[in-house]
């Protein structure tokens, strides 16, 4: 691998610069964060996971109409994408009650949403990722009202495709969360998916068990973490050819 300059580093991925100007090599690293960075750990092999189990998403996504910044997986653990101007939000939608949504209302885990809802969040760690509403992001101008009706457009197609996608694997989606870029060609700006779709922003329970097989196992203290990533790969049927060895993948270059 080229070596190449680093442009960011977040708690889980590195963007470094690409090889073609407008593009990016998004890493995916191995470490997990829960609680805003407050409790830190490593889970051995999700970045490889992840690098392929966004890629078939996106890929997915991409064949039905969905615009993403994803270009092409490079290798183990980076992906070629294109460069956009992220949406300082994190919009999360919920089929099934869980996490900060029952917490918040007192609303028992596990249960069924009289319909989606999606919920906006901004993105600033220092502030802990409050959540907002549209009047917030209009307001600031985080994004216009065309542009949220685009990410709600977008975000409601999204959960409709995915959620089939995993009843068909034995999987129910009960949440997840997504990031948005603004896409320039020209004078033309398109809003595009961002960021990743995978184990460590999906909510994913066995559809049988309600197993939990996310990133909620590392949050939790639940064990088998790893295994859960993997459960998750083999039932989309995209495991990678990669032995426990080749699992770790090379070192990150600064
Ligand atoms: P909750 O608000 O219940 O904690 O999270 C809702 C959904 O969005 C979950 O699937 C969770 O994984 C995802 N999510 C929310 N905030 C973040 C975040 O900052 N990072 C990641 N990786 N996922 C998030």
């Amino acid at each position: 691998m080229a070596r190449r300059r680093q442009l960011y580093e977040g708690k889980a991925k590195i963007l470094f610069e690409g090889p073609e100007p407008g593009t990016l090599v998004q890493y995916f690293k191995d470490d997990a964060t829960a609680g805003n960075g407050a409790k830190k750990g490593i889970i051995t092999g999700k970045g490889v996971l992840n690098n392929r189990i966004s890629e078939h998403l996106m890929l997915r996504l991409h064949d039905i109409g969905i615009p993403t910044h994803f270009i092409r997986r490079l290798n183990m653990r980076e992906q070629l994408i294109r460069e956009v101007e992220i949406i300082p939000l994190e919009v999360v939608v919920r089929n099934v009650a869980a996490g900060s949504l029952a917490k918040r209302l007192g609303i028992p885990e596990g249960t069924r949403l009289p319909r989606t809802i999606i919920e906006y969040y901004y993105k600033n760690d220092s502030l802990n990722d409050p959540m907002v509403s549209e009047e917030h992001i209009t307001a600031f101008d985080w994004a216009c009202a065309h542009d949220l009706d685009d990410i709600v457009a977008l975000t409601m197609r999204t959960n409709d495709f995915l959620t089939g996608l995993f009843v068909g694997i034995g999987i129910t989606l009960v949440d997840f969360k997504l990031e948005f870029g603004r896409l320039w060609e020209g004078d033309e700006m398109r809003i595009v998916l961002a960021d990743e779709i995978s184990p460590d922003n999906c909510r994913l329970w066995d559809a049988k068990t309600s197993e939990k097989l996310d990133k909620d196992r590392f949050r939790r203290d639940l064990g088998r973490v790893e295994e859960a990533y993997q459960e998750v790969a083999w039932r989309l049927g995209i495991l990678p050819e990669a032995t426990n060895s080749d699992m770790k993948g090379p070192e990150v270059m600064q």
